[in-house]
């Protein structure tokens, strides 16, 4: 540990079944280390929990973090001090944790939603580095969204935008984990998935190049709804490229061949059209943790 940067930024993504932990150097964004734990389902045992991983990572680095960014996957209020709403783990509803971080352990800390700083990693550091408007798309146990614009993270007015996962799409359609009906989380999500009677995208997609009917219906569903997702998404916002990550886009590669020329049909602007461009995303599974920890770099 010798010769090591002092300027060091823990990033925490806090998922329904794992915690990440990355830790990186806040002038070159270099990733010292990163790691997974059990998330423990109990606010005071989370709470106990982050700040043990603090202060034994302390110990091992011999300094305090400049900074702790934290993930979420829920909504959090417009300070970036409370998750308002936690689908995956409920006991979480209205838990303000970084107030009861900041009570246990006194370091700046951070809180965003999880596919708000996917999309702030991989602007900054992954698939879309150097573009200046980003969206960013999380495929997994539900569907968030992040726009960063000139390497900043839009948060909307109120810390609600980009939740294009629950964005109507199917008025009277299938209900969804928020409670809305017919959103897109209902068609290209994980719960998407297991309607279609598998249990990853990868054979969603091979049953249904084998011809089996449901699989096939199954495959076709999720193309023309992601081709719908990044239709809107550009006919709203044009973004200069769309990332796509999360569990199930990792083994997405034919969906997305499909979906992009789909959408397409659906873009309004000519420009906008033929420069339409969406890439896997680039920094793994580490890429909440990763861009919590960025968003967490002091200014
Ligand atoms: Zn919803």
């Amino acid at each position: 540990m010798k010769n090591i940067d002092k300027n060091l930024y823990l990033g925490v993504d806090i998922g329904a079944s794992n915690t990440k932990f990355i830790i990186i150097s806040g002038k070159s964004i270099k990733t010292f280390e990163k790691f997974h734990l059990s998330t423990p389902h109990n606010k005071r045992k989370l709470v106990d929990f982050i700040v043990a991983q603090i202060k034994s990572l302390e110990i091992k680095y011999r300094t305090k973090f400049a900074g702790v960014g934290v993930a979420f996957a829920g909504i959090i209020n417009s300070s970036g001090t409370t998750i308002l709403h936690s689908p995956n783990i409920r006991e979480l509803d209205n838990f303000p944790l970084l107030r009861k971080l900041s009570a246990a352990l006194d370091r700046r800390y951070i809180l965003n939603n999880d596919a708000n700083v996917f999309a702030f990693a991989e602007a900054l550091a992954g698939a879309a580095k150097g573009a200046s408007r980003v969206v960013g798309i999380t495929l997994g146990t539900g569907m968030g969204g992040g726009f960063v614009v000139n390497k900043v993270l839009e948060k909307g007015a109120h810390g609600g935008s980009a939740e294009i996962g629950h964005t109507i799409i199917d008025p009277g359609g299938v209900k969804c984990s928020c409670g809305g009906w017919g959103h897109f989380e209902e068609h290209l999500s994980a719960r998407a998935i297991r309607r279609h009677g598998v249990k990853t995208q990868e054979e969603l997609a091979q049953r249904a190049g084998a011809g089996n009917k449901k699989a096939k219906a199954g495959f076709a569903d999720m193309i023309a709804y992601l081709g719908y997702a990044l239709a809107n998404i550009v006919n709203f916002w044009d973004p200069e490229i769309i990332v796509i990550g999360g569990g199930i886009a990792e083994d997405a590669d034919l969906l997305l061949k499909k979906a992009v020329p789909a959408a397409k049909k659906d873009i309004v602007s000519p420009e906008a059209r033929a420069a339409l461009k969406v890439k896997k995303a680039k920094l793994g599974e580490y890429a909440g943790a990763m861009g919590a920890a960025l968003l967490a770099i002091k200014k």
